[in-house]
This record gives structure tokens, C-alpha cells and sequence, in this order.
């Protein structure tokens, strides 16, 4: 029996696992094992909706994986041990593998700025997010929200729009939108100053105090709430483990999306540093979930005998929620630059929910075919 174990049901890891239980099915040689901190799945791109006091579908993973044969293990784990092949859970049970999937995703970065990590909060879980949209509806006052970036876009907008008693400042190095095109870029940036948000780039934060962030020449930005959202970075388990690791704790991966020291490891999604020609892929769902098929069809390719291929990826899109009631679209080439064409408005708030809402269909229709979802934008020259 080989056995195969996934960590993380996130976008990345529920990819790999439906698409392992689906060709592995009639095999009595493999089994799939997925473990993940909670039985739900959590849709992370909607955590700025979950800050601004929605709720979210109640999307449970043993509804999804019913009559799959993946076993489902629920807990938190704490530690890796890759020469005896065993994940180690926060209630002390160890899981064996022999081949193991890696997607427990990333963590705000909190690591370069002092206090960030005590006195602000972060989109990493429901939970934390949660713990946001309580003290927004009882404190209401100042919000600083901190990185310029598409998270602190989208919570910037979505907290001004649904909490209209406080004042949203968002602080960053770069513009908002500096990465789209000058039109989109614009509207954007229109958009946050119709629902409110003060927008201040060009700013170097250099401390989160309990009430307030200091920048760099001195100035302090008073604020009741802080939020992170400057940067990711992965779990500090892979290199405790001695898995090679990048500078931010995702597991370097060779072409194939194994850990270039254990190569029986593959690490896919927001925890793994995957190169492209273009460059290293950022975290994302559009490329987290074609990471997941891509390390499950090479696991099963290599059990049969044969070589994994390259993994490419190549960027379609970037899509921004501007509150429930706007949004912007940029249509991008395989490497993330942007292409002449963009949506705005409503058509862009149709088109993001469309693509928000597809992967939980998506992952049910791959557990019954097995050959959807395999199919990914490969960014053609910009990859080849
Ligand atoms: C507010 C916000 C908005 C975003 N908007 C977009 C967007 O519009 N488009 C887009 O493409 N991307 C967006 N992203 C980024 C996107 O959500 C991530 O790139 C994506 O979730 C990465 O998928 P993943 O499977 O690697 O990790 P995750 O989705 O984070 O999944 C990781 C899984 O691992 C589990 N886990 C973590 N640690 C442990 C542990 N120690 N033990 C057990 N289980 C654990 C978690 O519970 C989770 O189920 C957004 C992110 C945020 C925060």
C-alpha cells in the first residue's frame, strides 16, 4: 500500500486530493489520507467579506470527499519528520506516508515590522477574521489597514463600505492598482475614495503600536484597529523539518513541484516557492489549484513508472472586489503584466463572483470525472 497523505484543505490541497481520489479509485495499492485543521473548507478569498461580517457557506469536507475512500483527518499539525515519514498532529497521533502533499498555505508576514505580530490583526483563518468583524461592529473609530497590495484593497474597501461609522486609512509603499492599467488603476483608486478610504502611499511602516502605526521619519497614524496585510509567508513547520525553504518558508520545488531536498515531498499552493521563466509564482487560487492536479497526476504517474512532467502555469486574470457593489477585472498575459482589457462595475462584480464561487462545484465534478479540472492555462512562450 503506498500512501499518500495531503496536508491542508485549502484551494491547492483539496485540488490534489480530489483529483488523487478520483484516478486512484479502483487501485487497492494506494490510499489517500487529507488532514486539515478544520472540516470545512474555508474560501480564504472571501475573508475580507468575512471581516466585514458576512458569513460564509458552510462547504464541509466530508460532504465533498462522501464515497471518495479519502480518509479525513482533522487536527493541526505541528511537525514534520521526513526521515521516519511522519506528520505529527497537535493531539500527538502521527500519520505515516510515503509520499506527502504539502498546502498548508501561508501567514500574513509579520516578521519585518515590531508589534505587527502582537497588535494587529490578520486574514490567516476564519477565525481571525471573525475576531476582526467583531471588534469593527462593537469599536467602530480608526482603521488602519496595512499593505497596498490586492488583500488590503479588497478589506480596505470592504470594511468602509459595510462598517460607514469608521475612518479606513490604507497605507502602503505603492499605489493601489499600480500593477494594472493606468484606466483600471484609476478607477480603482476612485472607487476607495467614493466608499471612503483614505489612501496613503509611499509610506514606510516601521512599527504597529496598540493604538496606532508609526512610519518611518516618525509620524504616528493613531488607529482603534490595525490590519496586516503586508506580504505572505509559509508555515515555520517545513524548515524545522529541514525541508529547503526560500526566504519566506515555502518549500523550494524542482520542476515538478517536489521539495528539491525531499523529493518525496511536494509542495504546492501559497507554501511553495514554484519558479517559472517569468519568475516565482505569487500565492494565488488561479494557480494554487492547478498546482494541486498537477502534483496528484505526477504522484500517480510516478507510481506507474514514468517521469513527472514541468509544471507551467501561465496568469489570465486579476480580479479585485471593491465592496459588494463594484469590482475591477484586469485581463493579464501569461506573466501577470497586464493586457489592454478590463471590466469595471457590475459586469467585474459578476465576473468575480462567478470565478469566487467556482472551485467548490468544480472539486465535486473532478471527485466524478476525473479528467476536469486538468485543464489550466500552460502560459505558452512565457513558459515554454
Ligand atoms: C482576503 C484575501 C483575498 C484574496 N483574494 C484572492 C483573489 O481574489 N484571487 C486569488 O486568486 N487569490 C486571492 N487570495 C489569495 C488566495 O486566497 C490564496 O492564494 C489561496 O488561498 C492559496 O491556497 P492554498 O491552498 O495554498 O492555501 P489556503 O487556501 O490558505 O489553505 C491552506 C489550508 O491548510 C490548513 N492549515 C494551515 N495550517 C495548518 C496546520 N498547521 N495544520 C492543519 N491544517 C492547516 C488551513 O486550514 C487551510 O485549509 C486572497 C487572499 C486573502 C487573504
Amino acid at each position: 500500500m503506498h500512501r499518500i497523505v495531503v496536508l491542508g484543505a485549502g484551494y491547492a490541497g483539496l485540488a490534489a486530493t480530489v483529483v488523487l481520489a478520483a484516478r486512484s479509485r479502483r487501485r487497492d495499492d494506494v490510499s489517500v489520507t487529507l488532514v486539515n485543521a478544520t472540516g470545512r473548507f474555508t474560501e480564504r478569498l472571501r475573508l475580507h467579506q468575512v471581516a466585514a461580517g458576512e458569513r460564509l457557506a458552510d462547504l464541509r469536507l466530508s460532504d465533498l470527499l462522501a464515497g471518495t475512500g479519502v480518509t479525513l483527518e482533522y487536527g493541526w499539525v505541528t511537525a514534520l519528520d521526513p526521515a521516519a515519514r511522519v506528520v505529527r498532529l497537535d493531539d500527538e497521533r502521527d500519520i505515516g506516508y510515503d509520499t506527502l502533499v504539502y498546502a498548508l498555505g501561508g501567514v500574513a508576514d509579520t516578521t519585518g515590522v515590531p508589534g505587527a505580530d502582537a497588535h494587529a490583526y490578520a486574514l490567516d483563518t476564519g477565525q481571525h477574521a471573525e475576531l476582526l468583524a467583531h471588534r469593527l461592529a462593537r469599536r467602530g473609530g480608526t482603521v488602519a489597514v496595512c499593505g497596498s497590495g490586492l488583500t488590503g484593497i479588497e478589506a480596505a474597501a470592504e470594511i468602509a463600505e459595510q462598517y460607514p461609522g469608521t475612518a479606513v486609512t490604507l497605507l502602503g509603499r505603492t499605489e493601489p492598482g499600480a500593477d494594472l492599467r493606468p484606466a483600471a488603476g484609476r478607477y480603482l483608486r476612485d472607487a476607495l475614495r467614493r466608499l471612503g478610504v483614505r489612501v496613503r502611499t509611499g509610506v514606510e511602516i516601521r512599527k504597529v503600536l496598540p493604538d496606532a502605526v508609526a512610519l518611518a521619519g516618525g509620524e504616528i497614524v493613531p488607529a482603534d484597529t490595525v490590519l496586516w496585510t503586508g506580504g505572505v509567508r509559509g508555515l515555520p513547520l517545513a524548515a524545522a523539518a529541514g525541508l529547503a525553504v526560500d526566504g519566506a518558508d515555502r518549500i523550494v520545488t524542482d520542476a515538478a513541484l517536489r521539495s528539491v531536498s525531499h523529493p518525496e515531498v511536494y509542495a504546492i499552493g501559497d507554501a511553495a516557492a514554484i519558479e517559472q521563466r517569468y519568475g516565482l509564482l505569487h500565492g494565488s487560487c488561479q494557480s494554487g489549484m492547478p498546482t494541486g492536479v498537477h502534483a496528484a497526476r505526477s504522484i500517480l504517474a510516478t507510481l506507474a513508472g514514468g517521469e513527472p512532467p514541468r509544471f507551467r502555469f501561465g496568469y489570465y486574470h486579476t480580479t479585485i472586489s471593491l465592496g459588494r457593489a463594484d469590482a475591477v477585472v484586469q485581463f493579464t498575459r501569461p506573466d501577470g503584466a497586464p493586457r489592454r482589457l478590463s471590466l469595471t462595475g457590475r459586469l467585474a462584480v459578476r465576473y468575480k463572483e462567478t470565478v469566487s464561487a467556482a472551485p467548490w462545484p468544480t472539486y465535486r465534478r473532478m471527485t466524478r470525472l476525473p479528467g476536469t479540472g486538468s485543464i489550466w492555462p500552460r502560459g505558452g512562450r512565457f513558459t515554454r
